[in-house]
């Protein structure tokens, strides 16, 4: 999956890194969100979707990544 953010409806309350770090970050100049990993490694899929459910702003949101296999499908 691969993960989004709007950085025009983002108010920077960090709480996307908060609860995932080794995703999320925080532009220390623009003070907004900053993905670190677009493609969520499937390890993290669950965090990242708590990411998405808990930004007050609505700013994130995942899509299926083509490149990628599809959740649940073996190689
Ligand atoms: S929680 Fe949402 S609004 Fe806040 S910094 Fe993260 S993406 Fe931006």
């Amino acid at each position: 999956m691969k993960v989004h953010v709007n950085l025009s409806l983002c108010q920077g309350h960090a709480r996307c890194e908060e609860i995932c770090p080794e995703v999320f970050a925080t532009d220390t100049v623009e003070g907004k969100c900053l993905i670190l990993k677009d493609i969520v490694p499937d390890d993290l899929l669950e965090k990242a979707r708590l990411v998405v459910r808990n930004c007050p702003e609505g700013a994130l949101r995942l899509s299926r990544d083509k490149g990628a296999a599809a959740e649940g499908e073996t190689a």
